[in-house]
Parts: structure tokens; C-alpha cells; sequence
């Protein structure tokens, strides 16, 4: 069954930090009685037996610490993985995705990475960091963590970008060519990350690096319903409590949350798992 799990980390981000205080925000607005919890699928994800909470992950989210934090966080979704259940993880900055990766590609060999994004997250080095949050899909494509990368929302391609995504044959469906249904018609297992500045920041502003000309939330959740194949883990990132205005960008990320649950339960066949 999906499983929530809280990344406290954002030691690698390169602009400002806030993403490590993202889980319980996104917990709080997530069981806020302002909101039922029936995804628009008509699933019922609030529903015993539907769904599990792993907790938030203790992290030292320091430069020093930051392989040992790694290395919690493969283990962690390593664990949830054994006892098959499907990690959704709220919070952090992008980077943790490299080391949950790490974990999936020890038991998936055709895993298909669908990354929403206003930015490719591609760059070799960022900064003098190979781990900043600019830089986990480099590091997912180098090491073969996953079959095929298909990114969606992107606007900000630079050159640097453009040849790496060339290099690692990264599909990239750019945000000026949406609707684009069709890109996501996946078989076999997927994994959806999450980038929350994929949305235009008038619809969420609680993010690090506002990139105007995004989705609305509703481009993002007719994506996310459009999908196809097994979604086997997803997660949530780069919500930053510090630049929200009133909790709103926490309420977005939380109304993602129950669609993408509700799809997960769904299947993507349609049938209930
Ligand atoms: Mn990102
Ligand atoms: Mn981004």
C-alpha cells in the first residue's frame, strides 16, 4: 500500500533553504477537516487500510552528514520496498530523490522516472556540488537507476541542460507543448517525482525558485490522472514553508498528494489494487 514518508532535508539546496520543514506542513494541511479526503477518482484515500504513514526520517541535514543522510534515506525506502509498500515522500529538496532512486533500482530494472518540473535538474555540478538539488537526475542517469526519464513542465533549458538531457536521452516534454497526455502513457512500474515549482507560482508560491508560465493545479492533476502504467513510489518536493502565504502552497501540495494517491490505488488499469 502507499506509504507517506517525511525527508527533512535541505542542506543541498543552492538558493535558499525551507524544504526540511515541508513534511509536517504538508502533514498538517493533509489532515486539515477543511477537506475530505475522496480523491476527484472517487477513491476514498482517508479510508482504513489504505494507506500508511512511515513517519518523518531523523536526518542531521548538514554538509558533514550529508552521505550518512544519503544513505538513511536509500535504507528507509529500501525497507518499504521489501515489505511491499509504495514510499510517497513528502519534503526535501530534489536531491533526495538520487538516493531513493538508489533504493527502487534495487528491485526495478525497467523503472520509468516521470519527473514534473519547471527545471530539468540535470547539471553535471552545481556550485561545486555533484549532490545539489540541481543535479539528481544527472546522477540517476549516469548510474542507470532508472530505464527511461520523461520530464514534464519544463522551462528553464540552458545549453549545459539541453546536452546533458542529449547525453542521458532524457524525453522532455517542455511546459510550452501541454497538454501532453499522450507523453504519459507508460507501461510497466513508474515513479512520479514531484517538483511543487512544476505549478505556476500564482497557484504556489511556497517554493524556492519561482519560475512563472507553469501549470495550474488542475494541468497538473489531469496529467497526473492521465497516466498510465503501475505507479510504484512518488515524491512530493520542494515545498518551502518559509515563502508560502497562509499555508496556501501546503494546501496544493496536499490536494497533489490525494490525487496521486488516489490514482495509485486506483491502478493504472483502472482496477482496485
Ligand atoms: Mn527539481
Ligand atoms: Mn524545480
Amino acid at each position: 500500500m502507499p506509504t507517506l514518508l517525511g525527508i527533512p532535508l535541505d542542506v543541498n539546496s543552492s538558493f535558499l533553504r525551507g524544504p526540511a520543514s515541508a513534511p509536517g506542513r504538508i502533514r498538517e494541511a493533509w489532515q486539515s477537516d477543511a477537506s475530505n479526503k475522496w480523491s476527484e477518482l472517487g477513491i476514498d484515500v482517508g479510508a482504513p487500510g489504505v494507506l500508511s504513514d512511515a513517519g518523518d526520517l531523523h536526518l542531521s541535514n548538514s554538509r558533514e552528514g550529508i552521505d550518512a543522510d544519503f544513505a538513511e534515506i536509500e535504507q528507509a525506502v529500501a525497507e518499504l520496498l521489501k515489505k511491499d509498500e509504495r514510499p510517497v515522500s513528502l519534503g526535501g529538496d530534489h536531491s533526495v530523490t538520487y538516493p531513493i532512486l538508489k533504493a527502487f533500482a534495487q528491485r526495478s530494472a525497467d523503472l520509468t522516472l516521470v519527473h514534473f518540473d519547471a527545471h530539468p535538474d540535470l547539471y553535471d555540478e552545481f556550485e561545486g556540488s555533484r549532490v545539489s538539488h540541481a543535479c539528481p537526475f544527472a546522477r540517476i542517469m549516469e548510474e542507470r537507476l532508472a530505464a527511461r526519464l520523461v520530464q514534464i513542465g519544463i522551462r528553464t533549458l540552458n545549453r549545459h541542460q539541453r546536452e546533458q538531457a542529449e547525453k542521458f536521452a532524457v524525453e522532455i516534454v517542455q511546459m510550452s507543448s501541454l497538454p501532453a497526455y499522450d507523453r504519459l502513457k507508460i507501461h510497466g512500474p513508474v515513479y512520479i517525482s514531484f517538483d511543487m515549482d512544476v505549478l505556476d507560482p500564482a497557484f504556489a508560491p511556497g517554493i524556492s525558485h519561482h519560475e512563472p508560465g507553469g501549470m495550474t493545479v488542475r494541468e497538473a492533476i489531469a496529467h497526473l490522472h492521465s497516466m498510465e502504467g503501475t505507479i510504484v513510489g512518488a515524491d512530493i518536493v520542494e515545498y518551502n514553508p518559509a515563502r508560502d502565504i497562509g499555508g496556501m502552497t501546503a494546501t496544493v501540495a496536499a490536494k497533489i498528494l490525494k490525487e496521486l494517491l488516489g490514482k495509485m490505488i486506483l491502478g493504472g488499469n483502472g482496477r482496485v489494487k
